[in-house]
């Protein structure tokens, strides 16, 4: 049976960030989720979300006023062609950013609902096998005394993670020597079979880096994210040339073109980009597909719920990240999404993502003007 796009909606879920965290670069305020709704006309529902500290209205705007009219009526399974579509239809106003947060939070609806057209998880419809995927816990904000840093850390440990990631870039990233002493107090609490990554956020330049990299060296670092700007590509190859310590990094890059640079300068050992960001699953797919050629892992950031399929299916995916910060809006946002038992999530058995929005919390705390989804 054919279906056809009946109809979108929107919805804004934000909730403010209570305790101050911060990162070496940022402290973060709120933190909210864009949910699409696509429905077709033979009466399926997909579902999409994207995320944002910022910005949640426009990409809102940009759905309804721009993206839903050019997506009534057509076929829900074409994601290909949809997606090509927008992309030249929006290269003009962002070819990174809010344009594809918009893009893939519809992209993932699509797919979500290309499983529930045919009725297979969305894992199934890549070739996967894989019913349960490893998970890791992530948090150790550098606003954390040291104490509060270890308690986190060990906390997760204690949830049954083996994986597990902080923050360095104390104070700024002007402070590397107490970044070394966190990480040893870390190491020494937590003993030596937990898989310990640290996360600077941006906050060093190469040198300081490479130098902090070699500090901590010795606590068996599972891999060193983002030790520059996300957009210093020669200062991320510079560390990668710097240090054993394989380097992740890709969280702010955009589609397959971003991933492409990144491994063309050879300045990524773990690919880290976001479907939630990065363009859904038509483009992580892509995306995956080139880490893959230069063989290097594959570890999309965040959103584990929406990443769960595609990290079941990719070959040389390494495993979902559950931002700690993030757990309270998703346990309320999905009715009964899956958790992590063990360091481990299950792959839903259900048609598409096999989410389930919990609407009754959603309408209640939507903050888009009903008139925007009427
Ligand atoms: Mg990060």
């Amino acid at each position: 049976m054919r279906h056809r796009i009946r109809k979108i909606d929107v919805h804004l879920v934000s909730a403010p960030v209570l305790g101050g965290f911060a990162d070496a670069t940022r402290k973060v305020e709120t933190i909210g989720f864009v949910i699409v709704r696509i429905t077709t006309d033979q009466g399926l529902e997909g579902i999409g979300v994207t995320y944002h500290e910022v910005g949640g209205e426009a990409t809102c705007e940009l759905i309804n006023r721009n993206m839903t009219p050019r997506l009534i009526g057509r076929d829900p399974l074409e994601t290909e062609a949809i997606w090509q579509e927008f992309f030249h239809y929006l290269r003009g106003v962002g070819r990174k950013g809010l344009m594809y947060c918009a893009l893939s939070a519809v992209d993932i609806a699509l797919w979500d609902l290309k499983g529930k057209i045919v009725d297979l998880p969305v894992y199934k419809l890549l070739g996967g096998d894989r019913t349960k995927v490893p998970v890791y816990a992530s948090g150790g904000w550098t606003s954390y005394s040291d104490d509060q840093l270890v308690d986190e850390i060990k906390g997760m440990v204690a949830r049954g993670f083996t994986t597990v990631k902080f923050k360095v870039g104390f104070d700024g990233g002007r402070n590397p020597r107490r970044d070394a002493e966190r990480v040893r107090k870390v190491r020494e609490a937590v003993g030596p079979d937990i898989n310990l990554m640290v996360d600077a956020n941006n906050s060093f330049d190469a040198a300081t880096a490479v130098q902090l990299a070699n500090r901590i060296r010795e606590y068996d670092i599972f891999l060193f994210e983002e030790p520059v700007f996300a957009d210093d590509i020669p200062g991320l190859a510079r560390f990668k040339r710097g240090t054993d310590i394989p380097l992740a990094t890709g969280e702010h890059e955009y589609t397959k073109f971003g991933v492409r640079d990144l491994l063309m300068h050879d300045a990524a050992d773990i690919v880290q980009v976001d479907g939630a960001r990065a363009g859904g699953y038509t483009e992580m797919l892509k995306c995956a597909a080139l880490t893959q050629a230069w063989n290097v892992k594959f570890a999309p950031h965040a959103m584990e719920n929406l990443h769960l399929h595609l990290v079941a299916a990719v070959p040389n995916a390494l495993f979902l990240e559950r931002l700690l910060m993030f757990e309270d809006i998703t346990a309320q946002v999905f009715d009964g999404a899956p958790l992590p038992i063990d360091g481990h999530m299950h792959v839903p058995d259900l048609p598409g993502l096999g989410l389930k929005l919990n609407m009754d919390f959603i309408r209640e705390r939507d903050e888009t003007s009903p008139a925007s989804h009427a």
